[in-house]
């Protein structure tokens, strides 16, 4: 489903992806873990082009997303994507948020668009909020309506970019209880995330990133039980 062969990515002089090779099967759920500024979310900026690789090939479906001539924003609409910040958009009640982009963007009509989003917004425990607007919702439940949206246009790979990190403690839960529901239904999912926790309960396959490689590439058994390299091991004695 996702694919890297040799991914580069420098910013200036800063080359921050080495040669990323990795592999994503259909509804594999793969989990990126490393230190800050190891380039994870660049990693996963390049799977739908948010950012471009310096050299190397990505193929989302078989598709080299990197060739000029393909069609990125036919690409970016089977890949939802979930940030640290929820990026809802404040003018709009929440149903209006998670109908926006299925009606102009896939042409749903309204009606279907706001059934389909009542049935998401039941997934997600808030179907009460549907007219409420961005700013009278917590953080937890603004990340929550955040991956309803982005499930609205029923995306074949959901990309999370820590997406509890700016939520208080007590909210984390609620919202990492919705990511491990999506998993494992048949959608492809790579997620950025700090919760060690949850990504030995959940991630199919660990990628542990550091100085812009993946130094592991491992099941969750072996890589909290087992780490191979130095780093991972100083980096699980920081973190757990
Ligand atoms: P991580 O998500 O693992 O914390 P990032 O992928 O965000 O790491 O960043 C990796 C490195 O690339 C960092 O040193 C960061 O400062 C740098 N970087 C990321 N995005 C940009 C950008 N748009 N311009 C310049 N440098 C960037
Ligand atoms: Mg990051």
């Amino acid at each position: 489903m996702i694919e890297f062969r040799d991914v580069h990515k420098s910013f200036g002089d800063l080359e921050v992806l080495k040669g990323i090779n990795l592999k994503i099967e259909k509804g594999q759920v793969v989990t990126l873990i490393g230190p800050s500024g190891s380039g994870k979310s660049t990693i996963l900026r390049c799977m739908n082009l948010l950012e471009r690789p310096t050299s190397g090939t990505v193929l989302i479906e078989g598709t080299d997303i990197t060739e000029p001539k393909t069609d990125i924003q036919a690409i970016r609409k089977n890949i939802g994507m979930v940030f640290q910040h929820f990026n809802l958009f404040p003018h709009m009640t929440v149903m209006e948020n998670m109908t926006y982009a299925p009606m102009k963007v896939n042409k749903v009509e309204k009606s279907a668009a706001e059934a389909k989003a009542m049935e998401l917004l039941k997934l997600v425990g808030l179907t009460e909020k549907a007219d409420a607007y961005p700013g009278k919702l917590s953080g937890g439940q603004k990340q929550r309506i955040a991956i309803a949206r982005a499930l609205a246009m029923e995306p074949q790979i959901m990309l999370f970019d820590e997406p509890t990190s700016a939520l208080d403690p007590e909210m984390v839960k609620e919202v990492l209880e919705v990511i491990k529901n999506l998993a494992h239904t048949g959608i492809t999912m790579a997620l950025v995330t700090h919760e060690m926790g949850f990504a030995r309960e959940v991630a199919d396959r660990i990628c542990f990133i550091d100085g812009g490689y993946i130094l592991e590439d491992s099941t969750p058994e072996e890589f909290f039980a087992n780490p191979k390299t130095d780093r991972a091991k100083s980096f699980l004695e920081k973190v757990l």
